[in-house]
């Protein structure tokens, strides 16, 4: 029997793609993109496309297991779920409820699981929750401050612009359904530049690259508005009648020299000039706003820098125009349960310092961990201090499809499903599209979806029927505000529909949800501070096409990891192509294979990711564990490395 059914792509990537999965007596043989889908438009990513190797893989855990002397057990659900609930209820006894640790990161994306997991805390009384990320916290942060809100253009909104400026943003990579986008803008005859340190994807096929000096983009951004102010080509409109704070940015701006503007970003005066142009004289003009900018301890004020442009241009709140991060979707939906404040009083541990976190937090220490959705010990910075920290703990939980390198040090391990195995409703990052996860084959094994490993924990610890409810009913409670539209979950199951309340060109009324109601410019700006001394390397790493964060198909895992660099930083060095080095940063040191790349910047050192599965290869072993200004994200790029033959 042979059976079509539609789900959603779930990971943590902002294309939340629509998805046909092919069933054949029981067995996913294809998913492939739905074409019927106006962002996924018929294909999936290669990530997408090899998932079912990741969904049937031998190496996934079907079945609860307990961590016993002679190693891992397996157990039964019943005794699995006795023991987390005896083990919570102990320490809450014993230590309080701060002493255990809930770490949830970017693995969570249904708002069934997401609403129940922080249900299920709040009414088991105040843990120490994780602030801050690794991720879009300090782009989120510095636009707030800004506009007021997270109001991002829709993807096909680019088609109207006349010009694309992308910073620090491999969109070709990670965000492979708004490439289709561009491409049409620029058949339409929209230039696209990159600003980018790395020759990446993207910039390869930028009309302009200018690849500045890691970390100098606040420098960039300062340069082109102080053209464009001192030459008076910004638009008064705007910066008299919906901004506030103009003048002291105008005075931030004009303190700048640009002289220490040209020597911080390593551009020419022509560079610049061309970019003053361009945010003059071209309009709409799209600004992009990437991981990379907001990486860095200056990070926030850095995304602010890049928003003011897009405002002085008189290009925020016009079809194709915009200063974009991630899209806030869910605008037509009812999240009161995820927005009501929590009725206990929390304690919390900054995730990009995670380690130390847990290894120095006290009154009380930490004694337990929970972990759902997040695999910390391959992902943060620093992660032989996370597995120090996880490992320190009394008794941990995690809540994974694989053993991963947090589950290794875990405690009791209870198996999750899958977005082909369970139900949740789903909104993007990077769209205005709704979409039902639907069961496409029972789970594998017994792995049950998180959420009802949250209700059934909860039973145990007498929640009532706070937690209680079908995944159906569940979904309609948050579609309630778009019934009257005849959106429901039973429609969801055979279409992907547009969110019929979002805002798809942001605040084109010029209403601003900050204090002031005004857009509100940033007046005070330390740029990063980008000191090396030889032979210190810049480490960087870029995602790829074959890994969402952390998880990586095991056939796709390199077997030995390796680090890219320019010839001539090489040979400084005197390292040659294909030696191998031991790369060392005031955290760790790791092995690696060199390969000589003309395409990479002298100082910078390109290391991929590698490893999801103990993170053995991995760059975030090297990281230092820095946090950025505002929106506590982990200033990834920060980190300075030595190289040496072995
Ligand atoms: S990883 Fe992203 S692009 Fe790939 S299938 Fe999933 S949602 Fe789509």
């Amino acid at each position: 029997m042979r059976e079509e059914i539609k789900t959603i792509c779930n990971r943590d990537c902002p294309d939340s793609c629509g998805i046909i999965a092919t069933v054949e007596n029981g067995r996913i043989v294809k998913q492939k993109g739905d074409p019927d889908h106006g962002v996924t438009a018929g294909f999936l990513c290669q990530r997408g496309n090899h998932y079912l190797d990741r969904f049937y893989s031998e190496e996934r855990i079907l079945h609860p297991q307990l961590k016993t002397e002679g190693g891992w057990k397996k157990i039964s659900w019943e005794e699995a779920l006795d023991i987390a609930a005896e083990k919570l209820r102990y320490y809450r006894e014993k230590h309080g409820a701060q002493s255990i640790a809930y770490i949830s990161y970017s693995g969570i994306r249904g708002l069934i699981t997401k609403t129940l997991s922080r249900k299920f805390w709040d009414c088991f009384g105040g843990v120490t929750l994780r602030r801050g990320g690794l991720s879009t916290e300090a782009i989120e942060a510095g636009q707030l401050k800004d506009f007021g809100g997270l109001g991002t253009h829709a993807p096909d909104d680019l088609t109207n612009s006349k010009a694309i400026v992308i910073w620090g943003k491999n969109v070709a990579v990670t965000r492979v359904h708004c490439w289709p986008f561009i491409k049409q803008a620029r058949k339409k005859g929209a230039r696209l530049i990159v600003i980018d340190p790395v020759n990446s994807r993207t910039a390869q096929r930028a009309d302009l690259h200018l690849a500045i000096r890691p970390g100098s983009d606040g420098m960039l951004a300062a340069g082109i508005a102080r053209q464009l102010i001192e030459n008076d080509r910004y638009d008064h409109e705007f910066t008299d009648q919906f901004s506030t704070g103009f003048e002291e940015y105008k005075n931030l701006i004009l303190s700048i020299p640009m002289q220490d503007i040209l020597s911080e970003t390593g551009l020419q005066l022509s560079d610049i000039n061309e970019l003053t142009t361009l945010y003059a004289e071209v309009k709409p003009l799209a600004t992009l706003i990437g991981l990379g900018p907001s990486y860095w301890s200056s990070g926030g004020a850095t995304v602010r820098m890049i928003d003011a442009l897009a405002a002085i241009s008189g290009n925020v709140g016009i079809p194709g125009g915009g200063a974009q991060g991630d899209i806030e979707s869910g605008a037509g939906l009812d999240l009161s349960d995820l927005k009501e404040p929590l009725q206990n009083e929390y304690r919390s541990i900054l995730m990009p310092k995670l380690g130390e976190e847990l290894l120095n937090t006290s009154n009380p220490p930490l004694k337990m961990g929970f972990i759902a959705g997040a695999n910390p010990a391959a992902t943060c910075p620093d992660t032989n201090k996370v597995r120090e920290g996880l490992s320190s703990l009394d008794f941990l939980i995690v809540v994974d499809q694989f053993m991963t390198a947090s589950a290794e040090v875990a405690d009791l391990f209870l198996p999750c499903t899958t977005y082909l195995e369970m139900e949740d409703l789903v909104i993007a990052y990077g769209h205005y599209w709704l979409g039902l996860c639907q069961q496409v084959v029972p789970p594998r094994g017994e792995c049950k979806p998180d959420y009802v490993i949250f209700q059934k924990l909860a039973d145990r610890l007498g929640f009532g029927n706070e937690l209680s409810g079908t995944p159906g009913e569940w979904i309609d409670r948050f579609l309630t505000p778009l019934h009257v539209d005849g959106i429901t979950y039973e429609t969801l199951k055979n279409e992907f529909v547009p969110d019929p309340r979002a805002e798809t060109v942001p605040y084109s009324n010029k209403n601003f949800t900050t204090e002031s109601g005004k857009y509100e410019f940033i007046r005070n700006f330390t740029p990063n501070d980008l000191t090396i001394t030889k032979p210190q390397l810049r480490l960087m790493a870029t995602k790829t096409l074959k890994m969402v964060n952390a998880q990586i198909n095991q056939n796709d895992i390199p077997s030995e990891p390796v680090v890219r660099l320019h010839p001539q930083t090489l040979k400084e060095r005197e390292v040659g192509d294909n030696d191998r080095v031991r790369v060392t940063s005031k955290v760790a040191s790791v092995e690696a294979i060199v390969k000589a790349d003309p395409e990479i910047q002298p100082g910078i050192l390109l290391f991929n990711p590698a490893a999801w599965q103990g993170d053995l290869m991995g760059v975030n072993q090297l990281r230092e564990s820095f946090v950025s200004d505002i929106g506590k994200t982990a200033a990834m790029h920060e980190t300075l490395v030595t190289i040496e033959r072995v």
